[in-house]
């Protein structure tokens, strides 16, 4: 047996990694990235910004700019603070790591596969309750679980990934009342939405909300933010490692994220390409297309494998879901610019064509 056989727990050896396709030269509409870059006329200013940062530093440990950069960007107001991660995973795992021995992580399915990861990795329970076939939460199922395993943390993705349905907002007001658990709202897609929970965090003393910058267009920042009262971030804060935000991130985000204007016509670009994107894949017939509230469509296929490998070979990265038990014959495709997702539509035109 290898040393890190024998030295590492059993449990992480059977954990299957979380797996990152090789896309070089690719279209890749796999993983919910923005297809803007820095604005042309913004990289020369960008770049002189960041030759001021001070990188023989650490990092400033509290971010106070930068919190105020996001206050401004997502209208968060002065009652609510912010704690910072390395997107918006880092945050997912702070959380958890706040949790006691046995203590559970309770959340839809399907949804974002990093709940359940992040529990195992930490050591804790994990239940998943079904979502409904229209992928809206069961409420009585969702009450039952609650009651009966007593959760400590519920991650509830608002839009979901992978389905891009905002799930009903009565249900989730229901479960933040009905629990004691800490309720995440995880709106790492809010951009792409028409409703937020951020006005109800000042009613609800157990809801925080999760944000992210990667869904429109600073995925390589890695930066996400944790959205809660004061007293909540004021304990969490204690978990978070001190210079977790480093300074090229905090310097670019700075400068990019003040360009408030752009980044929503670039998200309005993606709302209009979703419903374009929409139109003509459920035109096409062999494609059931599900409606999305965020900057991704998913489409129940009839090979889905066939499907994914197909548009592979021709140079476009989509996320297959084959194999997943609810979401059998389904893939996700992220929309991006008109040019991408043109040159998508072809190659699916082409395959069922
Ligand atoms: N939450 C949800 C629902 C997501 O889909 C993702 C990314 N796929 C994340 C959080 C993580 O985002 P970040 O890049 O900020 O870590």
């Amino acid at each position: 047996m290898s040393f890190i056989n024998q030295w590492l727990r059993s449990d992480i050896q059977e954990i299957q990694a979380y797996h990152v396709p090789k896309s070089k030269n690719m279209i890749k509409l796999d993983a919910m990235e923005s297809p803007f870059l820095v604005p042309e006329d913004l990289i020369e200013p960008y770049l002189a910004y960041l030759a001021e940062a001070e990188l023989n530093r650490y990092p400033d440990a509290g971010a106070e700019e930068l919190q105020q950069t996001l206050r401004e960007l997502m209208g968060i107001p002065k009652g609510l603070d912010i704690l910072l991660g390395n997107g918006s995973d880092e945050l997912i795992q702070l959380l958890a790591l706040a949790c006691d021995t046995g203590d559970t992580i309770l959340s839809v399915e399907p949804s974002f596969v990093m709940y359940e990861m992040i529990a195992k990795f930490t050591r804790l329970n994990y239940h998943g309750v079904s979502l409904d076939e229209n992928f809206q939460i069961n409420l009585d199922l969702t009450l039952a679980a609650i009651r009966q395993n007593k959760p400590k943390l519920i991650f509830i993705s608002y839009p979901n990934n992978p389905t891009g349905n905002a799930f009903d907002r009565q249900s989730i007001k229901k479960i933040i009342e009905e629990s004691d658990a800490m309720v995440v709202v995880d709106e790492a897609y809010y951009a792409y939405a028409q409703d937020s929970f951020l006005e109800e965090i000042c009613h609800y003393p157990n809801l925080v909300l999760l944000r992210t910058v990667s869904k429109i267009g600073f995925a390589g920042l890695r930066l996400g933010l944790l959205i809660g009262n004061s007293e909540t971030v004021s304990h969490l804060d204690k978990l978070r490692l001190p210079y977790n935000i480093n300074t090229l991130t905090q310097a670019s985000a700075n400068f990019l994220l003040k360009e408030k204007d752009r980044i929503r016509e670039n998200a309005q670009i993606i709302i209009d390409e979703r419903s374009r994107l929409f139109d003509e894949l459920a035109a096409i017939e062999a494609l059931v297309v599900y409606p999305s509230d965020a900057n991704f469509l998913l489409v129940k296929t009839p090979d889905a494998n066939a499907l994914f490998a197909f548009l592979k070979t021709n140079g476009v990265l989509i996320k297959n879901f084959a194999s997943h038990p609810q979401l059998s014959n389904c893939v996700r495709i992220t929309v991006s610019d008109a040019g991408e997702n043109n040159a998508l539509l072809k190659q699916i035109k082409r395959f069922y064509g």
